[in-house]
C-alpha cells in the first residue's frame, strides 16, 4: 500500500465532522469571553453614562480588564485597555458643568491609572507565564533526551561488552593452546610474551566483566523484595571464607531491595575491606543504625585508608588510587556499588584517612516489606 493511500484513509468523513464539530466547540468556547467582556463593559459604560460613579468607574474598568485576559487572543488585553481609557474619556464629556470640574478630572485620571497599572501587570504576568512554559518545555525535552541517551548508553555498554567476551575467550583460548602444545618448542622469550598475552586478555576479561555487570545494574534489575541484610551478610562471608580477615556485624535489617544486587554491593564493600588491607588480618565490622527515614549502614575496615582528598572521585567509574601491580582491580566496584544504591533510593559514601582504615557509610529508604 502506498503512503497516499494510507493518507487517503485516515482522512474519513466520520474524522473530518469530528474536527469541524470540535473546531466549531472551542470557537464557541472562545466567544463566550468576549460577549462577557462586551457586556460588561457597555453596562459600566451605561451606568457611568446615567450616574455619577466616581473613582468606582475605575474600579469597574479593571474587572474589564481582567476578564479580556480570559480571552484566547494575543492583543485581547490591550484592545480593552484602550477601549475602557476611551470610554473613560468619553464619559469625562459628561461632567456636570459647575465647581465640580477638578473632582471629575481626579477620579477619571485615577481611574485612567488604575486601567494601565492593571494592563502593565496583567502583561509582565503573561510574559513570566509564556517564559515559564517554555522552560519547561525546554526542561521536560532535555530530560527527555538525557533519558534517552541514557538508554542508549547502557545499551551499547551492555552489547559491546558482552560481543567482546567471544573473541577475547577464543584467543584466551589458542594463547593457551600454544603454551600447552609448544612449551618445548619455543624459546623462553616466546613463553614469557605469550604470559603477558595470557595476563592482558585475563584482565581484559575482568574488565569486561566488571563493565556487564555495571551495565546490568538497570537493565538485568529485579522487582524489590524484602531482604534480611543478615542473610546477605551470611553469603557474603561464604565468599571470603579462605581470606584471612574477621568479618563481623551487629544486627542488620531487613530492607526493601533486590537481593542479588544488594549482596553485590556488601560483596565489594566488604571486599575491598580486605583486598586494602594494611595488616595480616583485615578486619571488617557492618552496623546499622536507623534514621528517621532511611537505615545507615557502616562497612569500617582497619585497612590502608584513603587520603579525604579523593573521598568523591573513587566512586567514579574507572577511578583507581593504586596500581594492578599494587592491588589488583578495574576501578569499577565502588561505580557500581553507587549505581545500585541510587537504584534502590539510597547513597554511599566514604570518610577515612591514610593509614587509618575506611569506613563506607550507605542509605536504604525505610520502606513497608
Ligand atoms: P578497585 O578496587 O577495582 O580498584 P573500586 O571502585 O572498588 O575499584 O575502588 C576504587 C578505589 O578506591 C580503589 O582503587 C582504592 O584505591 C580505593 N578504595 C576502595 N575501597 C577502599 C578501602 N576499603 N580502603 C582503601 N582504599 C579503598
Amino acid at each position: 500500500m502506498s503512503d497516499m493511500q494510507i493518507t487517503a484513509s485516515t482522512d474519513s468523513p466520520y474524522t473530518c465532522r469530528s474536527a469541524r464539530e470540535s473546531g466549531f466547540g472551542a470557537r464557541i468556547r472562545n466567544l463566550l469571553p468576549v460577549a462577557l467582556t462586551l457586556l460588561i463593559t457597555i453596562t459600566i459604560f451605561i451606568c457611568d453614562w446615567l450616574t455619577e460613579l466616581g473613582v468606582a468607574i475605575g474600579v469597574a474598568y479593571v474587572l474589564v480588564i481582567w476578564m479580556a485576559n480570559t480571552i484566547q487572543h494575543r492583543h485581547a488585553v490591550w484592545i480593552a485597555a484602550i477601549v475602557c481609557s476611551v470610554l473613560v474619556f468619553v464619559g469625562f464629556l459628561k461632567s456636570p458643568a459647575g465647581g465640580e470640574l477638578w473632582k471629575v478630572i481626579t477620579n477619571r485620571t485615577l481611574s485612567l491609572t488604575a486601567i494601565w497599572l492593571t494592563t502593565v501587570f496583567i502583561l509582565q504576568l503573561r510574559t513570566a507565564n509564556r517564559r515559564l512554559i517554555k522552560l519547561n518545555r525546554d526542561l521536560t525535552e532535555s530530560n527527555d533526551a538525557l533519558a534517552q541517551s541514557n538508554i542508549d548508553l547502557q545499551q551499547f555498554a551492555y552489547i559491546a561488552s558482552h560481543d567482546l567476551q567471544t573473541p577475547l575467550r577464543h584467543i584466551s583460548s589458542f594463547v593457551q593452546l600454544l603454551q600447552e602444545n609448544y612449551k618445548d618448542k619455543l624459546s623462553s622469550e616466546a613463553t614469557t610474551w605469550i604470559e603477558f598475552t595470557v595476563d592482558g586478555v585475563e584482565q581484559m576479561q575482568t574488565l569486561i566483566r566488571d563493565l556487564l555487570t555495571f551495565a546490568r545494574v538497570e537493565s538485568r534489575s529485579r522487582p524489590f523484595d524484602a531482604v534480611d541484610l543478615n542473610d546477605v551478610f551470611d553469603s557474603v562471608v561464604d565468599v571470603f571464607a579462605e581470606e584471612n580477615a574477621t568479618i563481623t556485624r551487629d544486627t542488620l535489617p531487613v530492607v526493601a531491595g533486590d537481593s542479588s544486587q544488594l549482596v553485590h554491593l556488601l560483596q565489594n564493600l566488604v571486599g575491598n575491606g580486605i583486598k586494602y588491607r594494611s595488616g595480616e588480618t583485615a578486619q571488617v565490622h557492618v552496623s546499622a543504625e536507623r534514621g528517621d527515614d532511611a537505615w545507615l549502614i557502616s562497612v569500617r575496615d582497619n585497612g590502608i585508608g584513603i587520603d579525604p582528598k579523593h573521598n568523591e572521585r573513587i566512586f567514579e567509574i574507572f577511578r583507581r588510587l593504586h596500581t594492578s601491580q599494587e592491588y589488583p582491580g578495574t576501578g569499577i566496584g565502588l561505580a557500581v556499588c553507587r549505581r545500585i544504591l541510587a537504584r534502590h533510593g539510597g547513597r554511599i559514601w566514604v570518610e577515612s584517612s591514610l593509614g587509618d582504615g575506611a569506613t563506607f557509610y550507605f542509605t536504604l529508604p525505610l520502606q513497608e516489606v
